[in-house]
């Protein structure tokens, strides 16, 4: 279709709808990155940091039962096959070392980072986290984190490169701060509506600056995950700024789209 004038077929539940519709608003968001790393998958006692937060909201994990809790940073983000920071995971792991630290504030919690990102008002949250006792080491990229299962416990070491030593640890719970992977099915999306896509496999807008919602393709719009890893805040802002972007389209009664032709000068 185009713009005004589009129709899409929608299969839910085994049935196909038939939908027409003045534009499009894609918002096919993005997912969390599913870890090879760190003996994730193959030890229990390795989570991603949204499971973390899933099972302290649950209760299922025993926050009050844990000694000492590491957090490693920039999992699968920041190097060569996903260059891009995820943006949240610095602001994600501060804020559930917090929950832990409220249930438990005896528990030692390490965070293992590379940089903190932290940006805007969520610095006070960092601040806080220190304040607390968390405690923060840098590692380095190329000397990552050493994580083993030592008779069914998990062993780690890493290298400081503050103290230019290496600290051994043994975590009873060790949590990966994973990054935004762009969500499957993304090619398809954007051959089907003749958009493009970023290096990193995220949708990529008109103008970053101009047109930050659009594409060049009149009538469709962009927000969220899908365009890029980012906060629930700014997710929210895209989105209410695709809808009004979007709204100025189906106020109008009648929309003339006309091509482009070629004339011939005799002369
Ligand atoms: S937000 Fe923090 S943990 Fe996530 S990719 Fe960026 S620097 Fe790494």
């Amino acid at each position: 279709g185009f713009v005004g004038n589009f129709k899409t077929s929608v299969r839910s539940e085994g049935k196909d709808y038939a939908l027409e519709h003045g534009t499009i608003i894609l918002a096919s968001g993005g997912e969390e990155y599913k870890p090879t790393e760190y003996l994730y998958g193959k030890h229990e006692q390795v989570l991603t940091q949204m499971e973390l937060e899933q099972q302290l909201t649950d209760h299922s994990l025993k926050a009050e039962e844990l000694k000492n809790v590491v957090m490693i940073q920039c999992v699968g983000s920041r190097n060569a096959d996903r260059p891009y920071c995820s943006r949240m995971c610095c602001s994600q792991a501060i804020k559930n070392a917090l929950r832990v630290k409220e249930v438990n504030p005896e528990a030692n919690i390490y965070i293992f980072y590379r940089d903190i990102r932290t940006y805007g008002f969520k610095e006070d949250f960092y601040r806080e986290a220190r304040d607390k006792g968390i405690i923060f080491i840098r590692y380095d990229e190329d000397q990552e984190p050493q994580v083993r299962d030592k008779d069914g416990k998990l062993a780690m070491e890493v290298f400081d490169p503050l103290l230019m030593q290496n600290l051994v640890i043994e975590p009873d719970l060790l949590v990966l701060s994973v990054g935004i992977v762009p969500s499957a099915g993304r090619e398809e999306l954007a051959k089907m509506l003749k958009v493009p896509l970023n290096g990193d496999g995220f949708f990529l807008e008109a103008h970053v600056k101009l047109r930050p919602v659009e594409f060049s393709t009149d009538g469709v719009f962009l927000c969220g995950l899908a365009h890029s890893p980012k906060p629930i805040s700014e997710n929210i802002s895209q989105a209410q700024a695709a809808a009004a972007k979007a709204a100025i389209i189906l106020s109008k009664k009648l929309i003339a789209s006309g091509g482009c032709v070629a004339g011939i000068d005799k002369e």
